[in-house]
C-alpha cells in the first residue's frame, strides 16, 4: 500500500472503540503515554465512520457496543478488504467471542479486565509484525532511542524526555537527512481531536535541543527542521 509507505517512520496511530468510559479513558492516557497518536470512539457507527476517513495503523476493538455490535464492525472491515491489525476486547466468560472473533479476522484479543502494559505490549508486537520488522534501536552518535522501551540514553546515560519530545525526536531520527515540516511533525505528534498549539513543534524543538545539545536538530528556515546524517 503505498500510504505505508508514505507513513513510514510516523509514529502509530491507533482507533480505539469502547463505550465504557473509564476503560476508554484509562486505554486511551495509557498509549499516548506510551507514544501512540489514539483516537477514540464509543459505538460501532463512529468507528467504521473513523475507519472510513482515516488511515490507522491499528484498531483496538470492544464487541459489546451500542448502535453497531464490534463483531459486525471487524466483519465488514475485512470485507471491505482492510488489512490493519485488530485487537480485540472480550469479557472473560466470551469464548465464543474471542473464537468467533479470532475467526472473523481478528489478529489478537485480550480479557477484560486487562493490565495496561500488557495491553502496550500486545500492540507493539502486532505491529511489529505487522511491519515485518522488530523495532530496532536507532543510534546516532552517542544518542540511541529505544522504540520498545521508549528510552533515549546519551553515551550510555538516560535522558529524561517527554512522550512528545520522544515521538518528535524518533520521527526526526527515522527520516535523517530528510527536511521535515512543521505540519508533518505536528501530525506525528497529535490524534486527530487533539487542540494543537501553533508553536508545540518549536517548543519540544527547544526542550529537545537542551537535553541533547544545541546542534542535533538543524532548523532550515521557512522549510522545517532536520538532523543531518552522521558523517
Ligand atoms: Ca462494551
Amino acid at each position: 500500500m503505498t500510504s505505508d509507505l508514505l507513513h513510514e517512520g510516523e509514529t502509530m496511530r491507533l482507533l480505539l472503540v469502547e463505550d465504557d468510559e473509564m476503560l476508554g479513558h484509562g486505554v486511551q492516557a495509557g498509549l499516548a503515554q506510551a507514544g501512540f497518536a489514539v483516537d477514540w470512539v464509543k459505538d460501532g457507527e463512529a468507528a467504521e465512520l473513523f475507519l472510513g476517513a482515516e488511515e490507522y495503523d491499528l484498531l483496538i476493538l470492544d464487541l459489546g457496543l451500542p448502535r453497531r455490535d464490534g463483531m459486525e464492525v471487524l466483519r465488514n472491515l475485512r470485507n471491505a478488504g482492510k488489512d490493519l491489525p485488530v485487537l480485540i476486547l472480550t469479557a472473560r466468560d466470551a469464548v465464543e467471542d474471542r473464537v468467533q472473533g479470532l475467526d472473523s479476522g481478528a489478529d489478537d484479543y485480550l480479557i477484560k479486565p486487562f493490565d495496561l502494559d500488557e495491553l502496550g505490549a500486545r500492540v507493539r508486537a502486532l505491529l511489529r509484525r505487522r511491519g515485518g520488522r522488530a523495532m530496532p534501536v536507532i543510534r546516532h552518535g552517542e544518542i540511541e532511542l529505544d522504540p520498545a522501551s521508549h528510552t533515549v540514553t546519551q553515551a550510555g546515560r538516560v535522558v529524561d524526555i517527554s512522550p512528545r519530545e520522544f515521538a518528535l525526536l524518533q520521527e526526526l531520527l527515522e527520516n535523517r537527512g530528510r527536511v521535515l515540516s512543521r505540519s508533518q511533525l505536528e501530525r506525528s505528534l497529535y490524534s486527530w481531536k487533539d487542540e494543537v498549539d501553533s508553536n508545540a513543534v518549536e517548543v519540544h524543538i527547544h526542550h529537545l535541543r537542551k537535553k541533547l545539545g544545541s546542534d542535533l536538530i538543524r532548523t532550515v528556515r521557512g522549510v522545517g527542521y532536520v538532523i543531518d546524517k552522521v558523517r
